[in-house]
């Protein structure tokens, strides 16, 4: 059994795929050929949102959304520390600050009635990250943010195709970003992402600093970088685009049937009412997390945590000076979460058996 089951995706779109790869070779325009712009437009007219950006990867996408913002060493990043590293490590790269907020213990998300406590004169931006698929409370978010004149970043790498209040994940702050790696809820084939804003203006500096800071040819105004989704990324999204709302639908089905006979005997996602799952990742709690994997393993079952330390206790971060403690609850379920396998293709069988392995194993 796979964790995540790309094969049987590739099968569905095979002709497509095909066709559209084919089309690449043949144009020959591998770096801004014809994919890339239909690809941001059908994914414009997906999540309502006005501009969007294709670049290398949803790391990339992250630091040149900081980058757009016109900040100065030292300036302050509101986030959330139970995410993956990308988050805090393009605060850390720019030169920022991260400031780091608990989570709510049910969703997993940054717990926006936190936030404003951590507010100070040099904070400049709210970084939600809408975790396992499903979205922060973006409007409380966007609330605080508008009386302190901050901006709102949404890391939606887990989270494309989400809805939140009738609104989709990407369309709901000033940025969002997300990643096309290919284990995402739209994943591509090798590294990929896209930028979101209803701003013109920043869509026009972000367009600027993915391709070298240059307004036109060889005039390069400002420091950019070189991150660009490629033709032949594009064509394959576009071919997988077609069948994106089926496989949203059948993620949720399946989150729903393993929520219904787990619930009784180990912790559930929470999705709260008004929001949608793409159960990026089908996340539980468990006491026995080494042997509740040992014993998955052993009937072939494969597991996955996300993520095993919070930000504020990586190394990386030890200039912080966050002492142990501070951020209970995400020292605390970063301890018992472990996810299950979750795609679209996931027969029923195999989601019996996980059910039923699962109920034995979990403490
Ligand atoms: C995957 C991921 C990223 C980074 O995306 P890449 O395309 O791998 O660079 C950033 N944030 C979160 C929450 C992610 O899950």
């Amino acid at each position: 059994m796979d964790f995540i089951d790309l094969k049987q995706q590739q099968k569905e779109i095979k002709l497509n795929l095909n066709k559209r790869i084919a089309e690449v070779l043949d144009h020959g325009r591998y770096i801004k050929g014809p994919e890339v712009e239909a690809l941001e437009e059908k994914l414009c007219q997906y999540t309502g949102a006005e501009y969007a950006i294709g670049c290398g990867n949803g790391t990339d996408a992250l630091q040149m959304a900081l980058m757009a913002l016109n900040l100065k060493a030292g300036d302050e990043i509101i986030t959330t520390p139970f995410t993956f590293i990308a988050t805090g490590e393009v605060i850390l790269l720019l030169g920022l600050k991260p400031v780091f907020v608990d989570i709510d213990p049910d969703t997993y998300n940054i717990d926006a009635t936190k936030i404003e406590e951590k507010i100070t004169e040099k904070t400049r931006v709210i970084l939600p990250v809408s975790l396992y698929g499903q979205c922060s409370d973006m409007a409380a978010i966007n609330i605080i943010a508008k009386k302190h004149d901050l901006i709102v970043i949404e890391d939606a790498a887990q989270s494309f195709g989400a809805e939140y209040h009738g609104k989709k994940s990407c369309n709901l702050s000033s940025i969002a970003t997300t990643s096309f790696f290919p284990s995402k809820p739209l994943g591509c084939y090798g590294d990929g992402g896209m930028i979101f804003t209803s701003n013109q203006e920043l869509a026009d500096r972000l367009r600027m600093i993915a391709n070298h800071g240059q307004a036109k040819r060889y005039c390069h105004t400002i420091v950019g970088v070189n991150s660009r989704l490629d033709s032949l990324q594009a064509a394959i999204l576009l071919a997988k685009m077609e069948i994106f709302e089926d496989e949203v639908k059948q993620r949720a089905k399946i989150g729903e049937r393993y929520t219904d006979q787990l619930k009784e005997y180990v912790k559930t996602p929470v999705i709260k009412e008004g929001y949608t799952s793409v159960y990026a990742q089908y996340t539980i709690e468990v006491n026995n997390r080494d042997d509740f994997c040992e014993k998955l393993k052993a009937v072939n079952i494969p597991t996955a945590v996300h993520y095993p330390i919070p930000l504020h206790m990586q190394p990386v971060f030890k200039s912080l000076d966050i002492k142990v403690g501070e951020l209970p609850i995400s020292e605390k379920v970063a301890k018992s979460v472990v996810s299950l396998p979750m795609h679209p293709y996931l027969n029923k069988k195999d989601q019996q058996f996980i059910i039923e392995t699962t109920k034995e194993a979990a403490l």
